[in-house]
């Protein structure tokens, strides 16, 4: 799987691409990722990318045409979506994340300063997606995070693939409790259970805690919406 990513920091992408999971998935060939310095497709003598809003207001707002050119460039060797990163968009979610890990590759443009010019969603016919409702300085982090979350999702990309199965989001519970050794710890203990070696009574006390975990959090959010502490 293909990401291009345009951004005017293509360098904050490094630490991503370099370490962990991400980072070996590169270099096993299981993922591409190709960073665009928004920079180099703006034409002026300062390689301007960014200009006053239209009807006044503080701050700078993207321009439209080094984003067009950028992901006109990008299109012949990448034909899926275009995402743009806006804190309005879609709510980024682990079923989008596996929307998008079965494309072959997907576009993401990170916006800066005020954002962008709304004319980039209307003619690149982009989706705007989310990663929570709180404002971030760019779409650099939103853009990791999404890259994140799809590459694990992709075939070969795991060491256990098995333990997507059993992530949160990818039923209707959320991850059960997890423990190492020592199997005990400043007088905590590791639940008698799990070191039965019982592996039907382990399984069935991992649904039960999933089950009460989400019920916990599903609890959590109601008292949050309503006011409730
Ligand atoms: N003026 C915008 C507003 O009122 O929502 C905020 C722009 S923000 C400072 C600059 C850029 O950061 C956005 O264009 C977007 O690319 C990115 N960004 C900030 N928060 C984000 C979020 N929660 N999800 C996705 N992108 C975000």
């Amino acid at each position: 799987m293909r990401f291009d990513v345009v951004s005017v920091f293509p360098g904050m992408f490094e630490p991503l691409l370099n370490f962990g999971v991400v980072g070996r998935a590169i270099a096993g060939g299981l993922l591409e990722v190709r960073l665009h310095d928004l920079r180099e497709f703006a034409h002026d003598r300062h390689r301007q990318v960014d200009d006053m809003a239209y009807g006044g207001g503080p701050g700078m707002v993207l321009k439209p045409e080094p984003i067009f050119e950028a992901v006109d460039a990008i299109k012949p060797e990448n034909p899926g979506p275009v995402i743009l990163l806006e804190p309005w968009g879609e709510p980024f979610t682990q079923a989008l994340a596996r929307e998008l890990a079965g494309e072959p590759g997907v576009t993401l443009v990170c916006g800066r300063y005020e954002g962008i010019d709304d004319r980039v969603r209307e003619g690149l016919a982009a989706r705007e997606v989310s990663i929570g409702d709180y404002v971030l300085t760019g779409g650099e982090l939103p853009a990791m995070v999404v890259i994140d979350a799809v590459a694990r999702l992709r075939p070969g990309v795991l060491g256990e693939p098995e333990s997507l199965d059993r992530d949160s989001f990818t039923a209707d519970l959320v991850g059960y409790p997890q423990y190492t050794r020592p199997a005990e710890f400043r007088g905590l203990k590791v639940p008698e259970v799990l070191l039965s070696g019982n592996h039907r009574s382990i399984e069935a006390w991992r649904r039960q805690e999933a089950a009460r975990r989400t019920k916990a959090r599903v609890a959590g959010r109601t008292s949050a919406r309503s006011g409730k502490s």
